[in-house]
């Protein structure tokens, strides 16, 4: 950091009660009065030139744990990350701070990259994002040679886990970082928490001298919720009319084309949407991501190459209609929803379907033994989340190594509606048993669907083609309906007790279903719960909700900030989110400041942003006041 820096710290005779640097940097810069969680023992850790290993979860703070110590050390702190497409937002967010940021990726043309290694050079930038890749070439290695470096920080980090999701090999050569400057601290951050993972990230990083820092994974203002999926497109519009009107959210589907259908039946149904996947071009992805950086209240359905890095902070609302491939993949993309800390869902349908689609997926998956086991015992663990009958979030932390101070977390759809469970073991019997006798009596095999129908009785046009009607078993199962019978074997499959084969889906025992056909194994198997029937009144009662928690008369305000907000955006050519958060807002339209003082004094106003749009805002403030 050099003198001219927006974050030089001024040189008083401090007394004893002058904050520490770092607390200065996050008061004055970012205008935050106090750090969160871990934050503080991680900055001076860094600032003192130790290497840590940092593992948060999304919306916790990692950005602060390496900015600040990059403001307070001496020289440019070069952070290393795979988000390219994002970097022009992160920079941006940095400047509108009074930060000097730059970044190196192929997105720069040549003149432009010139501009930003002669910053680099004249000591004029405190921040730098760099792809990977970059480091891979000596001229980069030779350019950051010649500069003083503060840190490295390492982004998403789990991007060197070879078996994680997210691997990118050129994650592999950062290793030559603690190579090429041993005195140059550097701190890996990631959001994926699991052991195995933590691990590799040390290892294949050479940080195990490092200081290790674990935060609880808990989300708190997260709602998780997961309900059986019907007509999976129609839940999803009534969860948003219903939950979240005019809220920002991302829908995360496996397809491409299911991305595309749903972005459309959700556009015509009035909740407007974007799809975004590999299969766009690159100039429609990136018009996407930035309308939903820009624009408030923007949906974009995805496939999972959306979102990761993304730091959106109000993104209200995270649904999957499609079953994630694990229970990191699925905290990962839940996290994104609600950075700022209000209230947030995360919704999930999911059905039958699903788990024999992606028991099939595992099934015929590329990959050797191994990692088809590894495959299947993600999708265990994802599918044991999906029906259990405890508390969602206890069973996340759980997976993460984490308790959670209670049993019950009060915040989850069956903390709210307890499932109601039921002795399935006769009905478990009864589906074993028409697979048994379909192979043994007939050599058989067949679906879910058809092992419903035979269950049910009924005398479809196949179950005659197949004379299903003279096996003993046909119409045993009357005593269900179609949709208790579908949840009676998602959930069988998803204990294992049943399995999938091959193409078509079809359903075959398993080591696990001789002790239940023998009665040696209870089964205790979760009702799914009525969709409760809401009026239209009530439906149209919640649309005007607010989109944040705020007492009725501050409404007005609120949303003449907003507006305010949307025209300085517009005419900065940033994200709205980087003038002020929602959450900052929200103060404002509650605490009505009268003065610069008091307007400072809110949280995520520092000093930049005080002197920059200080006069315009006490100006909207004070004319909704005498409206
Ligand atoms: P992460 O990278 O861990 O997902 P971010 O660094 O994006 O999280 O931070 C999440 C949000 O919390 C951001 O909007 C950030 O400005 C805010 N934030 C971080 N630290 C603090 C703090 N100490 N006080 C108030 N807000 C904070
Ligand atoms: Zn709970």
């Amino acid at each position: 950091m050099t003198e001219s820096s927006a974050a030089a710290l001024p040189r008083t005779d401090a007394g004893p009660q002058a904050p520490s640097p770092a607390l200065g940097v996050l008061r004055r810069v970012f205008g935050y009065d106090a750090f969160r969680g871990e934050q503080e023992p991680i900055i001076e850790h860094v600032i003192a030139g130790g290497d840590a290993v940092v593992l948060m979860p999304t919306g916790a703070g990692k950005s602060l744990c390496f900015q600040i110590p990059a403001l307070v050390r001496r020289g440019t702190g070069v952070v290393v990350s795979p988000l390219i497409a994002l970097m022009q937002d992160q920079a941006d967010a940095l400047r509108a701070l009074g930060v000097r940021a730059g970044f190196l990726n192929s997105t720069l043309d040549p003149d432009e990259r010139r501009v930003v290694e002669a910053q680099l050079l004249a000591g004029e930038l405190d921040l730098l994002y760099l792809a990977p890749e970059r480091l891979r070439s000596e001229q980069t290695l030779r350019l950051l040679a010649q500069t003083e470096i503060a840190l490295f920080a390492i982004d998403e980090a789990h991007c060197v886990s070879q078996w994680g999701h997210d691997f990118r090999p050129d994650y592999l050569t950062l290793s030559v970082l603690g190579e090429r400057w041993p005195g140059v601290p550097r701190i890996a951050l990631t959001a994926t928490a699991t052991a195995a993972t933590h691990e590799e990230i040390t290892h294949r990083l050479g940080l195990e001298q490092a200081k290790h820092f674990v935060a609880s994974f808990d989300r708190p203002n997260i709602t998780y919720r997961i309900v059986p999926k019907a007509e999976g497109k129609k839940q999803l519009l009534g969860f948003i009319r219903e939950e979240h009107p005019g809220d920002a959210g991302i829908v995360y589907c496996l397809s491409r084309a299911g991305t595309e259908k749903t972005a459309e039946f959700l556009t015509t149904n009035g909740v407007e949407a974007v799809p975004y996947h590999a299969g766009l071009d690159a100039g429609m992805r990136a018009a996407h991501q930035s309308r939903f950086l820009r624009e408030d209240g923007l949906v974009v359905v995805a496939t999972i190459a959306f979102g990761m890095g993304i730091d959106k902070p109000d993104v209200r609302f995270v649904a999957h209609l499609d079953l994630p491939k694990s229970v990191e993949g699925y905290y990962q993309e839940t996290g994104r929803a609600g950075r700022d800390g209000l209230p947030s869902t995360a919704w999930m349908a999911y059905g039958l379907a699903d788990v024999v689609q992606q028991r099939k997926l595992v099934q015929s998956g590329e990959g050797d033994e191994a990692f088809r086991r590894r495959a299947a015992a993600h999708l265990d663990a994802m599918l044991a989340l999906c029906e259990t009958a405890g508390c969602r979030r206890t069973r996340l932390l759980r997976y993460f190594g984490q308790e959670l101070a209670a049993e019950r977390c009060g915040n989850c759809d069956t903390c709210l509606i307890p499932p109601e469970t039921w002795d399935g073991t006769v009905a478990a019997q009864k589906a074993l048993s028409t697979v048994v006798r379909l192979q043994r009596e007939r050599g058989q095999k067949f679906g879910a669907g058809q092992i419903t129908d035979i269950l049910l009785g009924r005398k479809t046009a196949k179950v005659e083609q197949f004379a299903h009607d003279e096996l003993s078993v046909f119409g045993v199962g009357a005593d269900l309906t179609e949709s208790e019978w579908r949840a009676a074997l998602r959930q069988l499959l998803a204990l294992g007790v049943l399995a999938v084969e091959g193409e078509y889906g079809t359903l075959v025992l398993t080591e696990a279903s001789g002790p239940v056909l023998r009665g040696e194994r209870e089964i205790l198997l979760r009702k799914d719960p009525t969709p409760p029937k809401r009026s239209r009144t009530a439906t149209a009662k919640s649309a005007a909700k607010a989109p944040v928690d705020l007492p009725p008369e501050a409404q007005p305000l609120f949303d003449a900030l907003r507006a305010w907000r949307t025209g300085q955006a517009r005419e900065q050519g940033i994200a709205p989110y980087m003038v002020f958060h929602d959450a900052t807002l929200r103060e404002f339209a509650v605490r009505r400041p009268a003065t610069l003082g008091e307007l400072g004094s809110i949280s995520g106003v520092g000093e930049k942003k005080l002197a920059t749009y200080g006069e315009g805002l006490l100006e909207v403030i004070s004319s909704a006041d005498s409206a």
